[in-house]
């Protein structure tokens, strides 16, 4: 079939909104029409130059949500006119990580796979992380794809599959925050603001954030924020002080959101000696194999450095009871998009992501 799609043919270079061949769902594959498509700086980051990408032209996004039209083969899970969310963290049930309870990283996610069904001007082309929400329609495998209630409102809950499973699985499934702790979150975007819904879902009593951004304090202080800190005020590591200071010594948690190095190691030093916890969530720019200097004092003295992947939480198993939350009134997602555009418009879409003067960006098909 034909669907338009907004392809990245380069660094650098301009999304192209075009028609491309769509194959149909093949054994174990699923056709879902993507409604409302959510813009991540994970793609930005593919557009902009800051990470190295091996294979254009590529149909981006990797948030979005949708209805299954046709199931493929062998498909029992899903059927048409369900209501889902394609995530890119496969979950295939029978892997290690997949049957224990402490990671979500199945092991195919890290497998690469030849099969591409879009095709433009008649060569195949690659859908970014096996999905390509940048399309009104996509075909994924099946164990990708999490079935969610049908009266969710597609075009609010298209940012969970991955700024909500992100931010808010670090909260709660990576950082474990517990009631009456303190956190601080560097970066008030999508994935911050998750992170912020999820730390006062645990009963975190002062979360602060930090962002250079004003205008991102109401969006944030109604997802449960406490303290709002404007990175332009402070010179050096001021910050960290301050941070000290309104946690009465350090957060018991503190969150990189950003991707940025120099924000790792104040994410670091904000957090308490002795027992305080960082989590790293934004993608460094760079190459895969670059490293990023942490003192070494700064974790000796019992602080705690981790790392997290879609929040930690199993795309098929768990996810889905996020977007149970959400319709129950829970979450404040809706409270985090903040512009939203036709598929046309997708370039408007990115400069405003990469002005920092949006929270979520929104495609609606
Ligand atoms: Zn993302
Ligand atoms: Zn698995």
């Amino acid at each position: 079939m034909k669907v338009k799609a907004a392809i990245a043919t380069g660094q650098l270079q301009p999304l192209v909104v075009d028609e491309v061949d769509l194959d149909g769902p093949r054994e174990g594959e699923v056709l879902i029409e993507i409604k409302s498509a959510g813009l991540c700086h994970t793609d930005q980051m593919l557009i902009d130059g800051s990470r190295d990408w091996p294979d254009y032209p590529l149909i981006l996004g990797h948030e979005g949500a949708g209805i299954v039209r046709e199931v493929g083969k062998g498909v029992t899970r899903l059927k048409e006119g369900d209501a889902v969310i394609p995530l890119a963290m496969p979950e295939c049930g029978e892997c290690p990580p997949c049957k224990s309870n402490k990671s979500n990283l199945c092991d195919l996610y890290f497998k690469p796979r030849d099969r591409k069904p879009f095709s433009w001007n008649g060569k195949p082309i690659t859908s970014f992380i096996n999905l390509g929400t940048f399309a009104q329609y996509v075909v994924v495998r099946d164990f990708h794809v999490a079935k969610i209630r049908q009266d969710a409102p597609l075009d609010q809950v298209c940012c969970m599959g991955c700024a909500g499973i992100t931010g808010i699985g670090a909260a709660l499934n990576t950082a474990r925050v517990e009631a009456g702790s303190s956190v601080v979150v560097f970066g008030l975007g999508g994935i911050g603001l998750n992170v912020i819904d999820g730390a006062r879902l645990a009963g975190a009593t002062t979360i602060i954030g930090v962002d250079t951004n004003t205008d991102k304090e109401a969006p944030a202080r109604k997802a449960g924020l406490t303290h709002f800190l404007n990175a332009k005020d402070f010179q050096g590591d001021d910050i960290v002080t301050t941070i000290h200071n309104l946690t009465n010594g350090g957060a018991d948690y503190s969150f990189e959101c950003v991707g940025h190095p120099a924000l790792a190691q104040q994410a670091v030093n904000s957090s308490r000696m002795g027992w305080g916890t960082t989590v790293l969530i934004g993608i460094m720019p760079g190459a895969i194999t670059d490293t990023m200097p942490i003192q070494p004092r700064s974790i000796q003295a019992g602080r705690w450095v981790t790392g997290s992947y879609l929040g930690n939480i199993k795309p098929i198993s768990q996810f889905p009871e996020l977007v149970d939350w959400y319709v129950e009134g829970k979450l404040t997602q809706d409270n985090l998009i903040s512009h939203r555009f036709p598929i046309e418009q997708i370039n408007e879409g990115f400069d405003l992501l990469k002005s920092g003067k949006a929270g979520r960006v929104v495609i609606d098909f």
